[in-house]
């Protein structure tokens, strides 16, 4: 079923969070639902409004609406980080069933003030909204925030931040970093249960996922984050795959594209049953 944010968490209450994984390109997008159709969760897919462009909205979302009526799970097609207003509103007019609006890189008030005009036309049309104060570092899809800039959110301007601009996710900055995957990130729990204490019904979204370990991506779902996004992750892995597969010997490339593409897909659908089975909670 095809669903926003808001269904998507309370349908999910109580079973763990629930994985955004960002598609980078079309072929992934059959893979992803798949596997959480396997699996048995529901599945957030998210894109970059780059990634939005490249494949072409409209068949984009006409691909993942039928999909998702095509499985016994939830799925949401949410548009990751945007400053761009209209762009938001593009998306929502043609069926994004979810949208962040990224103004942590505004004045708290401007940041507000936007990300509110934002939800007013999102819930008009039934859609959802994620909005991010404090800012979350590192690189995505070429925006870089620089990690000393990045801090971790204040619980006051979270509350006050929730309060005014009426979103249904908050992306919070607690240790994570954008773009991370050879180290690990150092997780702040004080700072998360204070968080999940002042925003109450807020749903709390994690970003910068692959470099979080599996013990601490287990402990932040135990404390209540209701969204994990895994990015990099796969990125990095489809280009690794593919390499591996198009310059292998023996390979005679001008016989089967499929057959080329086949295991850069599997490891997608790998990715997305290992990340989503820790992101469930027995
Ligand atoms: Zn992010």
């Amino acid at each position: 079923m095809y669903k926003n944010l808001i269904e998507m968490f309370k349908e999910n209450e109580g079973k763990g969070a629930v994985g955004a994984f960002n598609v980078h390109c079309f072929e992934m997008v059959p893979a992803m639902v798949k596997a959480a159709a396997d699996l048995n969760v529901p599945i957030i897919l998210q894109t970059s409004l780059g990634t939005a462009e490249y494949i072409g909205f409209e068949p984009l979302i006409a691909a993942v609406k039928a999909l998702a009526e095509n499985v016994p799970v939830n799925v949401a097609l949410h548009m990751d980080h945007c400053k761009d207003i209209d762009a938001l509103k593009r998306a929502i007019d043609l069926g994004y069933s979810s949208v962040m609006y990224d103004g942590s890189s505004l004045p708290i008030e401007e940041n507000i003030k936007n990300t509110k005009e934002v939800v007013a036309y999102a819930h008009a049309h039934g859609v959802s909204v994620e909005g991010e104060v404090g800012s979350i570092g590192g690189a995505e899809d070429g925006v870089v925030v620089d990690k000393d800039a990045a801090m971790y959110t204040k619980p006051e301007d979270a509350l006050h931040f929730a309060s005014e601009a009426g979103v249904d996710a908050l992306a919070v900055s607690i240790g994570t970093t954008h773009g991370q995957y050879k180290s690990k990130a150092k997780i702040n729990y004080e700072l998360l249960e204070e968080l999940k204490e002042k925003l109450g019904d807020t749903g709390l979204v994690l970003h910068g996922g692959t470099g979080v370990s599996d013990e601490d991506m287990r402990k932040c779902v135990r404390e209540g984050m209701k969204k994990i996004n895994v990015g990099t992750e796969l990125n990095k892995s489809y280009i690794e795959v593919v390499s591996k597969t198009f310059t292998a010997e023996g390979v005679t490339p001008l016989t089967s594209l499929r057959g080329l593409l086949g295991p850069a897909n599997d490891r997608i659908a790998a990715i997305v049953t290992e990340k989503a089975s820790l992101f469930k909670l027995d």
